[in-house]
C-alpha cells in the first residue's frame, strides 16, 4: 500500500535519523543497506522459570539496528516503517533465519537453550510463503517445530485475510507454538482465545509494573494466570523488574517470568557467561 503512493517511504522515523542520514536515502533503502552490511541484530532475553529454580526455559529474540552513527536504535522506531514500506517480510526473513542458525549454533557449543521465541508482524501472515518458509528454515537448521515459538498480536488474530488463518493454522499444524504477546493490551482479547490454538499467553509489561501500586493490577494478574491454567496455556510475565513483582508472581503461580531483574535483551555470545550467573544466583536463592 505504501508502496503505491511512493512518497511514504521516504519519511524518516525520527528527527535525529533526519538530520544525519542523507536527504535523499529513504528509509527502505537505508533498511536494505542494514541487511546488507549486517547492521541488524538479534538480542536475546532470558525467560525463566517462576517456581524459583530460575531455570532457562527459553530467549526472545529481540531486533536491533546497529547503525553506524546512530547506534543502536529500537525495533519500535524502525518495524512499523518496515510493515509500510514492504519490507517487513524481508526482516523476518533474516530474524528467522538468524534466530534458528543460533539456537543451533548454542547447542552446538553445548549450551542447554530449550526454545527461542521471535516476534512477527500482522502483515507478516499475509505472506503465503510464510509457513513453507518456517518449515524450510527450521529444516536447514536441523531444528524441531517445538525449538521456536511465534510471538503474535491481537491484530493478526483480528485480521480478516484468508491468508493469515491459513499460514496460522499450518504454522500450529507443523508444531511451531504461537504465543500471544501484549496481552490484556488489546480489546476484546478473550473472545479471541477460544479462535486459534494457543500455547501461550505474554502478560504484558503494564500489569506487572503496576503490581506493587495497583490491586487491580494485581487482581487482573490473578485473573489471567487463571484463564491460562484452565484453558491449558503457558503464562509468562513480561517486564519483571523488582524482587516483589518477582515475589507476588510467583506466589500466583506464574510458570515464567521475563524482564530486567533476570536480564536486559543481549548479544547472543554474552548468554554462555549469563547462564553461569544464573546458576550461581539460583543456588544462591535456595
Ligand atoms: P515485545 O515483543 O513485547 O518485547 C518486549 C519489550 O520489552 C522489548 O523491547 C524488551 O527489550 C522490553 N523489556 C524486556 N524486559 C523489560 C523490563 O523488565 N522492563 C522494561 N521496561 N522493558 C523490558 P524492544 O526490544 O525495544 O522491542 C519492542 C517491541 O518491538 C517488541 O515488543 C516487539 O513488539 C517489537 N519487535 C522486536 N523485535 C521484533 C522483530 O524481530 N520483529 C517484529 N515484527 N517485531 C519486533
Ligand atoms: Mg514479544
Ligand atoms: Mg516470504
Ligand atoms: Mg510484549
Amino acid at each position: 500500500r505504501a508502496k503505491k503512493d511512493g512518497g511514504a517511504c521516504f519519511r524518516f522515523f525520527s528527527a535525529d535519523m533526519n538530520r544525519i542520514v542523507q536527504e535523499r536515502v529513504s528509509l527502505e533503502t537505508a533498511l536494505r543497506e542494514a541487511i546488507r552490511l549486517g547492521q541488524l541484530q538479534l538480542h536475546y532475553q532470558p525467560q525463566v522459570s517462576g517456581n524459583g529454580t530460575r531455570d532457562l526455559h527459553g530467549v526472545e529474540a529481540l531486533l536491533r539496528w546497529q547503525h553506524p552513527e546512530l547506534g543502536i536504535i529500537a525495533p519500535a522506531q524502525f518495524i512499523p516503517m518496515a510493515e509500510e514500506c514492504g519490507l517487513i517480510d524481508e526482516l523476518t526473513g533474516w530474524v528467522l533465519g538468524q534466530a534458528c542458525a543460533q539456537l543451533a549454533h548454542w547447542r552446538r557449543d553445548g549450551l542447554s537453550v530449550p526454545r527461542v521465541s521471535l516476534n512477527m508482524s500482522a502483515i507478516n501472515f499475509r505472506d503465503t510463503d510464510l509457513s513453507a518458509q518456517v518449515a524450510r528454515t527450521l529444516r536447514e537448521h536441523g531444528l524441531a517445530p517445538d525449538d521456536l515459538i511465534i510471538e503474535i498480536t491481537e491484530s493478526t488474530m483480528l485480521d480478516p485475510d484468508p491468508d493469515v488463518l491459513g499460514n496460522l493454522e499450518a504454522i500450529y499444524a507443523m508444531g511451531v507454538r504461537l504465543s500471544l504477546d501484549d496481552f490484556g493490551t488489546g480489546y476484546s482479547s478473550l473472545s479471541h482465545l477460544h479462535r486459534l490454538p494457543i500455547y501461550e499467553l505474554k502478560l504484558d509489561q503494564s500489569f506487572v509494573s503496576d503490581i506493587d501500586s495497583s490491586a487491580i493490577a494485581r487482581t487482573l494478574i490473578t485473573s489471567v494466570l487463571r484463564i491460562g491454567e484452565s484453558l491449558g496455556m503457558a503464562v509468562v510475565a513480561e517486564g519483571v523488574e523488582t524482587g516483589s513483582q518477582q515475589r507476588f508472581l510467583a506466589e500466583q503461580g506464574c510458570p515464567i517470568l521475563q524482564g530486567f531483574l533476570f536480564s536486559a535483551p543481549m548479544p547472543a555470545d554474552e548468554l554462555g557467561r549469563w547462564l553461569q550467573g544464573n546458576d550461581l544466583a539460583a543456588a544462591g536463592s535456595n
